[in-house]
Parts: structure tokens; C-alpha cells; sequence
């Protein structure tokens, strides 16, 4: 028997969930529903198209339409899921005339991704002041550079997509600057590497103002006057809001699914919601964690994609697991690359384990070879038994950080020891590496630490 299978969302979880139904049961009648008009965009490209490097919107498609639909998959654009009937296994759409009508479904997904989080920043909504999460904010934004009017840009936290933007904002030479709440930039990461981060921005003259909460965006004269903590006070053409997003469960709590950790849909490890045949996936389902063994809410592309894979899978009657994520993130900034893997060290010790943290840099090549530039590497490993928790690197963009911030990600999947990265048989050439890689070289100094330091 056919399944009807009906996805809500059609950005990476939703289109994820439908090229893995009709891969594995080519009969399955597969319809995506999305809100907007982009299916399968990469909004992680945004921060790129708004810098100008690349210029061309379209060029930010995984796959074009007629891509997706050649998996036999139907598209319905521009049509708003509004409600679900599980009872009747009914789900309530409006077309883009707004004339609303009901698909039938055996299994649905949802993946309605999530929504940036609007802090009470008294003036949000004047002109000039935007969020960034959808293709439509993206053009909201572009439409304002290319007026070519915009001088100077305050960009309002400080997580990976407000680092990106200040890269982007600052190709285009506009005078940028940063305002965070917390006492380091780049809260992903320790503040120890936030301060080489916030050097590089000084390096490209971006302003930093950490400590700092905005309260008030005031129109004075056609300019936006940004005000905040501290007698924080700095004139703009355009303010970028980035503070985080928060899942979107409306049509989640219609459908009566349960809610788990941060307010997202509770899902099991195989995407099922608590509403038998209904699925879920992507930045509005809390994730499980391999680091904590508990969900979390991390919303992050990758980790959508997978869950979309499995969530797909199981809607046609498969099996599959989500793995769980350790972690991983990397971010260009100008030309410093981010990356973290695992727990940090407060994360590790709220998690229970006994956490130490050591920090060592070195070549990421052989010096003699041109080009050599410093790697940091902060190792968190549990001191009782040598397991490896966490990685954070901070290294030249040429320095294959985020490669090496894998090689950490995949120990920690197979919950290695610090000790045991050392035997890994990892590539070495003069211009590329070392014959002890970075990886492993920071390896060493953890395990050269953690002997010296006494278990307490
Ligand atoms: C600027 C930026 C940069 C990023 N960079 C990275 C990165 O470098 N690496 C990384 O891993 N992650 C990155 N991310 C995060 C990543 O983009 C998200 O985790 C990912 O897109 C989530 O995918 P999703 O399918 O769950 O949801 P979303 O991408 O949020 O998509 C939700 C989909 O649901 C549709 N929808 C919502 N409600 C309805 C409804 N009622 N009816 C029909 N359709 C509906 C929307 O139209 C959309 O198609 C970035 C995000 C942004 C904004």
C-alpha cells in the first residue's frame, strides 16, 4: 500500500525526510509544504550573499526545484501548514490565495525549523532594523545595502551568525560594530579565545562592546541611535539583531505532540513525536546529546539534516536511529576560524564528569615550509579516566581547523580516550602537517598535564 506521506517544512530536515522516503520505498507519495517560496536554500549561505561573495541569491540552492520534484517528490510552495487533525490525519493548509484546505497523511514530518528570538529591545520595529533567519529577511537586508546609504551597521550578539555578519558587513566597508551582553565574544567558545578573536576584530577595525545589553533603537533624524547598558550609545544606518532562535512548535501543539527541553518538540531517538505516525525533525525537536546521554536544543544544519534522513526513513516504515551530536560547530571570521567540538569545561562539570582543560598552540605545519601558522588547541578531557570531552581550535583559515576539529569530533563519537588520539594514523606532508599533527600534538600536552595535575 501507497504511503501518503505529508512534510511540513522545506528547508533542511523537511527536504532531508523527503529524499530519504522515496529513496527507500520509491512508491511512497511524498508532498512537502513550505511556507515560502525557497525549498531547500542553505540560509547558512546567507551571511555570504550579504557580504557580496556571492552575489547571486539563486546560487545559495542545495537543489533546484525540478531537482527535488525528479525524486518524485511534489512540491507545494507558498502553502502555510495551519493545524493538524491526528485524529483524522488531517493537516489544514492555505494555498497562496489563502484559501484553506486539507491533505489527507498516513505519516507526517514536521519540520518547522525555528524563529529568531526577539529580546525586549524597546524600536525593533523601525525601519533599518532586521533579524536574519529566512531567505525573506536576507532580502529585507540586501535591499537596504544596495541603496548604498548604509555606513555604519550595529550588529547585536555576538553567537557564530553575528561573528559571520560582522565579516560580511565589513567586506562591503561598512563601519560595523558589535554589541554583546555577555563578557566575551563568540559564546560558543571560552573567553580566552574570544580574545583572539576580539583582536582580529580590532585588526579589521570592528568596534567591540562586550558587558553590554541594548535596550532602546531610537529613529533621530533618519539615523538609528542604538542604546544600551553601561551609556552605550552608537549611531547606525542598519542594526542586526542575532541573539538566537527558539524552535516553532505552532503547528506542533496543534497537532497536541509533547514539548521537551527548551520549549521544542520531544522526540525519541527514532524522530517519532508523542503522536503516533506524526515525526518530527530539525531546528523546532530538541536533539540527543552523545556528550550528556539527554536531549538538548541544538539547532544546527547538520544536525537537521540527519534527523530529516532518519525521520524520512521511518516515516516508510524503516528503522533508523538518530546517532545523537557531540557538538560541532566552526565559523570563518575574517581570516581566523573557530571551531568546537564536545563539552566545554563548565559544560563537562554540570554533566558530571572531572573536567580538565589545557591549552597549547602550535605549528600548523612543519615551520620550514612557507606559510606555517599558529593552531591553539583547549582539550577537555575527564581527568579520572583520560576520555576525551571536548575540543575548541583557533587557527589561520588556511590551517584545515575545521578538518582537524572532526578528527576530535569522531574520538568523541567513539568516546576515545585523549591518550589513545595519539595512535590515530593521521596524513602527514611538510607543507600540510607535522608527523605528529596538531590533533595529536595537543593530545600529548593534555595527557603531559593531567599527570602533573593531582585528581581531587
Ligand atoms: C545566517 C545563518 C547561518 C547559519 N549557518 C550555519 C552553519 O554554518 N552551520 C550549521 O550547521 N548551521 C547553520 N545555520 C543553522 C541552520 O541553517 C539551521 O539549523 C537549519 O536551516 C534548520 O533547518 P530546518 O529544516 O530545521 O529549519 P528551517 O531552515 O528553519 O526551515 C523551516 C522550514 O519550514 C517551513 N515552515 C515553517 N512553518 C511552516 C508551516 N506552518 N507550513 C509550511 N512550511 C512551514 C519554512 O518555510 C522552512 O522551509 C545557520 C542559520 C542561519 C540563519
Amino acid at each position: 500500500m501507497t504511503t501518503r506521506l505529508v512534510i511540513v517544512g522545506g528547508s533542511d530536515a523537511g527536504i532531508s525526510a523527503a529524499l530519504r522516503a522515496r529513496e527507500l520505498d520509491p512508491t511512497s507519495d511524498v508532498t512537502v509544504l513550505v511556507a515560502d517560496a525557497f525549498p531547500n536554500y542553505s540560509i547558512c549561505g546567507l551571511p555570504f550573499f550579504l557580504s557580496g561573495e556571492t552575489p547571486d541569491w539563486h546560487d545559495l540552492a542545495h537543489r533546484k526545484v525540478p531537482d527535488i520534484e525528479g525524486h518524485g517528490i511534489r512540491l507545494l510552495l507558498e502553502h502555510r501548514a495551519t493545524h493538524v487533525d491526528p485524529a483524522s490525519h488531517h493537516v489544514g493548509v492555505q494555498d497562496p490565495a489563502g484559501t484553506e484546505r486539507f491533505l489527507e497523511y498516513d505519516r507526517l514530518v514536521i519540520g518547522t525549523g525555528a524563529v529568531p528570538v526577539l529580546p525586549p529591545i524597546e524600536g525593533l520595529d523601525l525601519p533599518g532594523v532586521h533579524v536574519l533567519h529566512t531567505m525573506g529577511d536576507s532580502f529585507s537586508i540586501r535591499e537596504q545595502l544596495d541603496r548604498g546609504d548604509v555606513r555604519a551597521a550595529v550588529i547585536v550578539g555576538a553567537g557564530y551568525i553575528g561573528v559571520e555578519m560582522v565579516d560580511a558587513l565589513r567586506h562591503r566597508g561598512i563601519d560595523v560594530t558589535l554589541v554583546e551582553q555577555m563578557p566575551s565574544v563568540l559564546t560558543t567558545v571560552d573567553p580566552e579565545l574570544g580574545q583572539d578573536i576580539a583582536t582580529e576584530f580590532a585588526r579589521h577595525a570592528v568596534h567591540v562592546a562586550t558587558g553590554t545589553r541594548v535596550d532602546r533603537i531610537l529613529d533621530k533624524d533618519g539615523r538609528l541611535h542604538v542604546v544600551g547598558s553601561g551609556g552605550f550609545e552608537q549611531v547606525a544606518d542598519l542594526v542586526l539583531v542575532v541573539v538566537g532562535v527558539r524552535p516553532d512548535v505552532d503547528l506542533a501543539r496543534s497537532a497536541g505532540v509533547a514539548l521537551g527541553e527548551h520549549g521544542a518538540i520531544d522526540v525519541n531517538r527514532k524522530m517519532e513525536t508523542s503522536v503516533a505516525g506524526v515525526y518530527a525533525a530539525g531546528d523546532c525537536v530538541h536533539t540527543w546529546s552523545r556528550m550528556t546521554q539527554s536531549h538538548r536544543y541544538m539547532p544546527l544544519g547538520t544536525t537537521s539534516h540527519k534527523q530529516g534522513r532518519v525521520a524520512g526513513e521511518n516515516a516508510v516504515g524503516g528503522h533508523a536511529e538518530y546517532a545523537g551530536s557531540v557538538g560541532t560547530q566552526v565559523v570563518k571570521l575574517f581570516d581566523l576560524v573557530a571551531a568546537r567540538t564536545g563539552l566545554r569545561d563548565h559544560e563537562a562539570r554540570a554533566a558530571g564528569f572531572d573536567p580538565l582543560t589545557v591549552d597549547a598552540t602550535f605549528d600548523d605545519h612543519k615551520a620550514y615550509y612557507p606559510g606555517a601558522t599558529k593552531l591553539r588547541v583547549r582539550i577537555t578531557g575527564d581527568r579520572r579516566d583520560g576520555r576525551l570531552l571536548g575540543a575548541q581550535l583557533l587557527g589561520h583559515r588556511n590551517a584545515e581547523v575545521a578538518k582537524r576539529v572532526d578528527v576530535y569530533a569522531g574520538a568523541l563519537y567513539h568516546e576515545m580516550t585523549v591518550d589513545a588520539i595519539s595512535e590515530l594514523d593521521l596524513s602527514y606532508t611538510p607543507p600540510l602537517a607535522s608527523p605528529w599533527d596538531v590533533v595529536q600534538m595537543a593530545a600529548q600536552a593534555w595527557e603531559r598535564e593531567r599527570r602533573a595535575a593531582p585528581l581531587h
